[in-house]
């Protein structure tokens, strides 16, 4: 079995609807994301997935969050910008963007940092 992890970021403003505390003030983070896919096989020339077919993906998706207010940007103009709920935009548009992937292969989770020492592991029930 492999675990195959690729890393972008994105600098963006936010803050936290109906939340008292420091968080609910606009305040920005450099959000590192990583995404990783599960696989059972390296058939294709060794490998189980492309990285840079993988990093181009999660860099597209990214790209629209950058150097933006997240609370302007849907979904978040509607659901808080938490880590939690970035994580889980973030898997399912990666795993629409893939589409169908080789047998056994699936998306198996999102890890969005908002410091080095906080972060969330967003990974489907
Ligand atoms: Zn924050």
């Amino acid at each position: 079995m492999y675990l195959v992890n690729v890393e972008r970021h994105f600098d963006a403003a936010h803050y936290l609807r109906g939340y008292q505390g420091k968080c609910e003030n606009l305040h920005g983070h450099r959000y590192r994301v990583v995404a990783r896919l599960k696989a059972f096989s390296n058939q294709n020339a060794g490998m189980a997935y492309d990285f840079t077919i993988l990093k181009k993906q999660l860099a597209g998706i990214l790209e629209r969050f950058d150097h933006r207010c997240l609370n302007e940007v849907p979904p978040f103009d509607e659901i808080n910008p938490s880590a939690e709920n970035i994580a889980r935009t973030i898997y399912f548009e990666l795993k629409d963007q893939l589409g169908k992937l080789p047998e056994g292969m699936h998306v198996d989770a999102i890890t969005v940092w908002e410091s080095p020492e906080s972060w969330v592991e967003y990974q489907p029930d």
